[in-house]
This record gives structure tokens, sequence and C-alpha cells, in this order.
């Protein structure tokens, strides 16, 4: 029922998204900007009728769109202001950084594949999100240009805490990012202080897997330092 009906008008479904997103994220602000973003627009046409139900879904090149609650959790946990600029590590549809551009300053987000990339920088700037800006991923994780950043969301899963993310976050700025295996992770809050990290465990979480140095080796590539020659 629900599908369909957001199908002819998506006003209910995102209703009911916006009441579940309500009764466990406690943030209006982080509601009402994800209330504003139309999320059936970051997904293809045969998806759209399922853009509102909590659920992550298919977005091309083996990539998600994450789920709603992940999306307002997430988002929360940054604890942005209106004056932040924000670095999100994978741009996939570019909903998330939609989301983060009406709650902050300036979002830089970088994405790795440069399909997903041009068709989210093409729609993001169709729908007005002038203050994202989107980049190709360098070989450094992040993007160390614009750095310090005053967050930074990671929305693809790492096997540790990239150094280089905690590099580029100012003092007092904080880190959100799944960490785990290649399929099962727990959302981690880092914040950098003057002396060090404080590390906040918020849940398990799954996500696809960060790819790159500092991370996890591309999908079907054999590591050939780990083979053995006989
Ligand atoms: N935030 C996205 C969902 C991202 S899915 C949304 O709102 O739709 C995770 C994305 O991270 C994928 O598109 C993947 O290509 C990208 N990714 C993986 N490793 C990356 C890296 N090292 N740098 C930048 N992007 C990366």
């Amino acid at each position: 029922v629900e599908d369909r009906e957001s199908e002819a008008e998506p006003g209910a479904a995102r209703e009911r998204m916006l009441a579940l997103l309500r009764a466990q994220v406690r943030d209006e602000r982080v509601v009402g900007a994800m209330g504003a973003v139309p999320r059936e627009r970051f997904v293809t046409a045969e998806l759209r009728v399922h853009a509102y139900a909590d659920r992550a879904l298919p977005i091309g090149e083996g990539q998600t769109i994450s789920q709603p609650l992940m999306v307002g959790l997430m988002t929360e946990a940054l604890r942005v202001t209106s004056e932040d600029r924000v670095l999100e590590v994978g741009t996939g549809c570019g909903y998330q950084a939609a989301v983060l551009s009406r709650l902050v300053r300036e979002v830089v987000t970088v994405e790795r594949v440069p399909a997903l990339r041009e068709r989210a920088a093409a729609l993001l700037d169709e729908l007005g999100y002038t203050n994202v800006r989107v980049q190709a991923a360098s070989e450094t994780l992040g993007w160390r240009d614009g750095a310090p950043y005053d967050a930074i969301i990671v929305t693809a899963g790492a096997p540790h805490i990239p150094r280089a993310l905690i590099e580029q976050l100012r003092p007092g700025g904080r880190l959100v990012v799944p960490v785990g295996d290649r399929r099962a992770q727990d959302l981690v809050r880092v914040e950098k202080t003057a002396h060090g990290v404080e590390l906040t465990r918020l849940g398990p979480c799954a996500f696809v897997p960060l790819v790159g140095r500092g991370a996890w080796a591309e999908a079907g590539v054999i590591d050939a330092s780990r083979s053995i020659k006989v």
C-alpha cells in the first residue's frame, strides 16, 4: 500500500517516513531538512515507488542510497550548525549531501565512481543546492585541499577509523564513520579534542565498503602481495 501511494503522490509516503524519523531523531532541524529534500528524485524511475520506504535502494555501480533512518541518525550525530563546513566521503546519488546542505554553510562531497559523481553533481545543480561541491576522490581519503572541516561524514564502511580524515578535522570537529568488516559495521562518532580523540559507539549498521588507500581493496581485486607463489 505504502509503495503504490507513493507512486501517484509521494506526500503520504513522505509523511510516514517523517513520522518514523521523528520517533528516533530528536533534532527537528534534521527531520525538517529530510522533509524538504525530494528523495524520489535521487533514485531511478522504477524505484521511485520505494523512495520513502525505510530501506537502502540500489543507485547503480553496485552502490546504494542509505536508509532514511540511517541518514537521519548520522546527520544528527554530526551536531552541525549553520556556520559549519562539512565533508562527505561517498556522494553516491547525492541525497545525504542535499540533506546536509540545508543545515550547514558548505558541503564538500567526494565520490570515487565517475558516473555517480557526474549524475549527483548534475542533479544537485538542477535542484538548486548551490552550497554543495562535488569532488573526484583523490588518492588520500577525503579532500585535503578543503581542510580543516567542522564535521566529516563517511557513508561507506571503513576497516578502521581513517587517520587521514582525523587530520582533515579541526580541533572540536566531529567525524561519523561506519567501522567494521566488509558486511557489517558499528557507527562511530569521533570527536577531535586538544588531547586526541574521543570515541562514541552509536550502534550497528551495514554500508558498502569504503575503497582505496587506507580502506578496503576494490571488490574482485586480488592483493598480489598476499598470493602464495609455488
Ligand atoms: N551518501 C550516499 C550513499 C553512498 S554509498 C547517498 O546519499 O546516496 C557509498 C559511496 O561511497 C559509493 O558511491 C562509493 O562509490 C563511494 N566510495 C567508496 N569509497 C570511496 C572513497 N574512498 N572516496 C570517495 N567515495 C567512495
